[in-house]
C-alpha cells in the first residue's frame, strides 16, 4: 500500500546565524516514522563561520577541509521560489544539491505575497524561509553568497561546471540550474523607488485587490502600459493614464481608454512624493503635452492644435494645483496608488559566463534567458527556471517551473548514465 509521505517534522532549519546552535536537520525526524530525508541519503552539515555560510551536503556532495570547496550533482544558482522548488524535487530524487543564493527575492519589497495557494498573503521572506527549511530537511546545501563567475572545469560540453562566489566558495557540479530571477528597472523618476512594492505597483494580480476602488495613476513606459491600465480598470473606476514615456495611443488604445472610462494625461512625470494625502505626482513642465481639463460628461479624447487632448472627468484626478500662466494645465495630481511597468531585466550574467545569450523579450518589456518548455537552454547542462526565463511567472508559476525543471534534470542525469 502506498501511503502519503508526511513532511518531516525536523527542528527549525539551520541558518547562517543559528547554524551552530540549532540541531542539524539530519537529527530528525525519526527514521522509523516515514521514509524521511534524514534516512536517505545521510547528510553532513558543515559550517564555515568565517564566511557565515551553512552547507549541508548529501553523501554524494563533498566539502573540503577549509569548507570553501564543494561538489554536488546539481548546483542551483538562486534560492527564490523557483530555485528552492527545483532543489527539493532533486533532493527527493536523492540528488546532491547545493543552492547558492544572494538573498534578494524580487518581491521582498512587498509585505505580502498573494495568489500563493495555501499561503495567501504570506510575507515573501517567510515563504522563502519556509521553503529553505523544507529543502534543508532533504539535505540540500546552502551557500549564502553571490555567484560571481561560472565556467567549465575542462574543455568540452560534457565537462563539469565550476561556480565561484563572492565569498570565495568554489562549487563544482555536473548540472547548473539558473534561478536568478530578474531585476525590475524602474523609470528614473525621483521618489518612485521609495514606494516600490507598497504604493508603487506593477501587477494587478499581485496587489490590485489591495487598491481596489482607489484613485490609481498608471505611469506609461511602453505600449504595454495601456494594457496595464486596462487591467487596473477592472479593479477601480478611478484610473488615470499618465503617458510619460509610452507611445501615443493608437486607435485601439484610444477606444480602450474611452470605453473603460480611463482618464488620460498626455504628460511626462517629473517626480513622485508620498504625502499624508496620497502620492503626489509632479508633471513635467511641458505645456504642449499637459492638457488635463475638466469635463463633466466624462472622458473624451479629441484633437486640437496641440495634438491629443485629455478630457478629464470627475474621477478625482482633479488638479492638485495649477501653475500660474498655464491656463488650466495642472502641475500636480494626487493618487492613492501608482502602477508602472518596469523594464524586466533577466539576471543573466552567470548564464552568459557559461556561454549563453540573454535575449530581448518580444514585448519589449525586458530580457530573458531563452529556454525550452522543459527549462533546457542552448548551453548543454544548463537549465533556467522562474523569472530568469519567464518574465511573467508569479510565485506559484515560478515554483511550478522549478519542480518541473528539477524533475527534467534528474531524468536527464539518469539518461546520461545509460550507455
Ligand atoms: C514588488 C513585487 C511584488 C510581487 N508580489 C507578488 C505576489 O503577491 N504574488 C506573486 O505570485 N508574485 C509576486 N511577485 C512576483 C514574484 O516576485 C516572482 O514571481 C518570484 O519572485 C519569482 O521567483 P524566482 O525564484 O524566479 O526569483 P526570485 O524570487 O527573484 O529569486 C531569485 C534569487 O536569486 C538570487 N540571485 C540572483 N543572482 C544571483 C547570483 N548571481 N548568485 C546567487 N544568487 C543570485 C536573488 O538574490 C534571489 O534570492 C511580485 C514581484 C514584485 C516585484
Amino acid at each position: 500500500m502506498i501511503t502519503p509521505e508526511p513532511m518531516p517534522t525536523s527542528p527549525s532549519a539551520t541558518s547562517s546565524s543559528s547554524a551552530t546552535s540549532s540541531p542539524s536537520p539530519t537529527s530528525s525526524p525519526s527514521p522509523t516514522s516515514s521514509p524521511s530525508p534524514a534516512s536517505s541519503p545521510s547528510t553532513t552539515a558543515t559550517i564555515d563561520p568565517s564566511a557565515a555560510v551553512t552547507t549541508t551536503s548529501t553523501t554524494a556532495a563533498t566539502t573540503s577541509a577549509n569548507e570553501k570547496s564543494a561538489t554536488a550533482e546539481v548546483v542551483v544558482i538562486g534560492g527564490g521560489a523557483a530555485g528552492l522548488a527545483a532543489s527539493i524535487v532533486l533532493a527527493r530524487s536523492l540528488r546532491s544539491v547545493i543552492v547558492v543564493d544572494a538573498g534578494s527575492p524580487r518581491n521582498a519589497a512587498s509585505a505580502h505575497a498573494h495568489n500563493v495557494l495555501g499561503n495567501e498573503g504570506i510575507n515573501p521572506r517567510d515563504l522563502i524561509a519556509d521553503g529553505r527549511r523544507e529543502a534543508e530537511r532533504y539535505g540540500v546545501g546552502f551557500i549564502d553568497s553571490t555567484v560571481e563567475s561560472a565556467g567549465r572545469l575542462d574543455e568540452g560540453d560534457d565537462s563539469d561546471f565550476l561556480i565561484e562566489t563572492a565569498a570565495g566558495h568554489r562549487v563544482s557540479a555536473r548540472r547548473v540550474i539558473i534561478a536568478t530571477g530578474l531585476t525590475d528597472e524602474l523609470p528614473d523618476i525621483p521618489g518612485l523607488v521609495e514606494g516600490w512594492g507598497s504604493t508603487v505597483l506593477h501587477c494587478p494580480y499581485c496587489h490590485g485587490y489591495e487598491v481596489r476602488g482607489q484613485n490609481i495613476g498608471i505611469i506609461g513606459t511602453t505600449a504595454m502600459s495601456y494594457h496595464q491600465a486596462m487591467m487596473f480598470s477592472q479593479l477601480s473606476d478611478r484610473v488615470t493614464f499618465l503617458r510619460h514615456n509610452a507611445p501615443e495611443p493608437d486607435e485601439t488604445q484610444r477606444r480602450m481608454l474611452v470605453s473603460l472610462d480611463i482618464a488620460y494625461v498626455d504628460a511626462a512625470v517629473e517626480a513622485v512624493e508620498r504625502t499624508g494625502a496620497g502620492t503626489v505626482v509632479t508633471l513635467r513642465d511641458n505645456e504642449a503635452r499637459t492638457t488635463l481639463r475638466d469635463n463633466q460628461a466624462g472622458i473624451t479624447l479629441r484633437d486640437n492644435e496641440a495634438g491629443t487632448v485629455l478630457r478629464n472627468n470627475e474621477h478625482g484626478t482633479t488638479p492638485h494645483s495649477n501653475r500660474a500662466g498655464t491656463d488650466s494645465a495642472p502641475s500636480n495630481l494626487t493618487f492613492d496608488a501608482l502602477a508602472v511597468g518596469p523594464y524586466f531585466r533577466a539576471n543573466g550574467e552567470v548564464f552568459e559566463q557559461l556561454g549563453g545569450t540573454v535575449v530581448a523579450h518580444p514585448t519589449g518589456m525586458g530580457t530573458s534567458i531563452p529556454a525550452e518548455a522543459n527549462g533546457a537552454t542552448a548551453v548543454p547542462g544548463v537549465w533556467a527556471v522562474g523569472n530568469s526565463a519567464d518574465i511573467s511567472a508569479m510565485v506559484v508559476a515560478s515554483a511550478a517551473s522549478g519542480v518541473m525543471v528539477g524533475a527534467q534534470v534528474n531524468a536527464e542525469l539518469i539518461m546520461s548514465s545509460v550507455s
